[in-house]
């Protein structure tokens, strides 16, 4: 863990204060984890930020006391032992009248319990930090490249571990392993290995199905380091000879990524980057077998803004964004393949942070 940087966080709640006049509020209530995380440095599981104009505090019980103070000494400590008198003090600890609270990660019970303990009015914002979250620093850049790297050298065992015989289960979990053992803190998510005709569901649970010469295998994975994401897709085929759909259809999609990877450039916006991959395959008679987005932020979250899609309003991408291209074909009852890289927007265009090679034969 690197050490607590002033300037940097001073620059994120400044950033936070700017905005609280567009969001009509004079104080905003932080509850998600990742946005906590990213706004104050604290890495516990139980904490709440509340800044307005003149004050940052942070709100969290014993357990956590002595790491807020080390972890996030641009807040200050409020302890707060999960009373009902502990948030009605919490939040007349700062002048604030309408305090803005995060839409999408709130739960009912938790707005109930802030309506019965103080009179504020509680403003529904539905994004707050998340868009500043979108341009990384260099420090981000580097800590998400060393989880892609742990990622790379994974996958690239896949085409010595995945063997007939073996389940999706046992792959996944030699995987999971393989990336704790190069030094993975956890997994970005859980390890997708989808086989054969599973191959044809994007986000397949890995499960009792045994590998089988003659297999499409997609492979997703992401280390976790320090609490950043990283996220990788290989797509191969379990042995010598695979007929001419699977070379079609694999070399569509690569040829999809690859224009995106060769095309992409800052100023771009998402929808016409997501274009970049889904006409050729639009034009090849595959248009409604991609039915997801091109790609997607990759942060604190595995999925975090920009998302690079058909289906929402363009936004521009700049510089400093963290993104996957991940264009996919799905064939009920066939299968499917998907090739996915994590990016680093340059101001020249993307520069990918996975490497691992694309060879998807496993001879067996
Ligand atoms: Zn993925
Ligand atoms: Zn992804």
């Amino acid at each position: 863990m690197t050490s607590h940087n002033n300037e940097l966080y001073q620059n994120r709640i400044m950033a936070v204060r700017q905005q609280l006049d567009t969001w009509g509020v004079d104080g905003v209530l932080i509850s998600s984890p990742s946005n906590r995380r990213w706004l104050s440095g604290f890495t516990g599981s139980n904490a709440k930020l509340l800044l307005t104009k003149d004050a940052a505090l942070l709100a969290t019980d014993f357990r956590y006391w002595e790491q807020a103070a080390a972890q996030a000494p641009d807040f200050t400590l409020f302890k707060h032992q999960r009373r009902a008198e502990d948030d009605a003090a919490f939040f007349t600890a700062v002048s604030a009248t309408h305090i803005g609270i995060e839409a999408n990660h709130i739960t009912l019970a938790e707005f109930e319990r802030l309506q019965k303990a103080t009179s504020h009015n509680w403003v529904s914002l539905a994004e707050t930090v998340e868009p500043l979250r979108q341009v990384k620093t260099a420090d981000e850049i580097a800590t998400i490249a060393a989880a892609a790297a742990i990622t790379d050298q994974a996958m690239a065992q896949v085409n010595t571990l995945a063997r007939p015989g073996m389940s999706e289960q046992e792959l996944a979990w030699i995987l999971e392993r393989t990336m704790r053992e190069l030094g993975a803190d956890e997994m970005a998510f859980a390890v997708i290995v989808a086989s054969g005709p599973n191959a044809a569901l994007p986000h397949h649970h890995p499960g009792e199905r045994v590998l089988q010469a003659g297999d499409t295998l997609i492979v997703d994975m992401g280390a976790a380091l320090h609490d950043y994401k990283s996220d990788m897709t290989r797509t191969f085929y379990l042995g010598n000879e695979p007929d001419t759909q699977f070379w079609t259809i694999y070399n569509l999609v690569l040829a999809a990524e690859t224009a995106v990877l060769t095309h992409a450039k800052p100023g771009m916006n998402t929808k016409e980057i997501d274009a970049l991959a889904r006409d050729p395959i639009t034009a090849a008679g595959h248009g409604d077998h991609f039915g997801h987005g091109l790609g997607h932020g990759v942060g604190l979250d595995i999925h975090e803004n920009p998302f690079l899609s058909h289906l929402y309003e363009g936004k521009p991408v700049t510089a400093g964004m963290t993104v996957t291209v991940e264009p996919g074909i799905y064939i009920p009852g066939w299968g499917g393949v998907r090739i996915e890289d994590l990016c680093h927007v340059t101001d020249n265009g993307l520069e990918s942070l996975s490497h691992c090679p694309k060879t998807p034969i496993i001879p067996c």
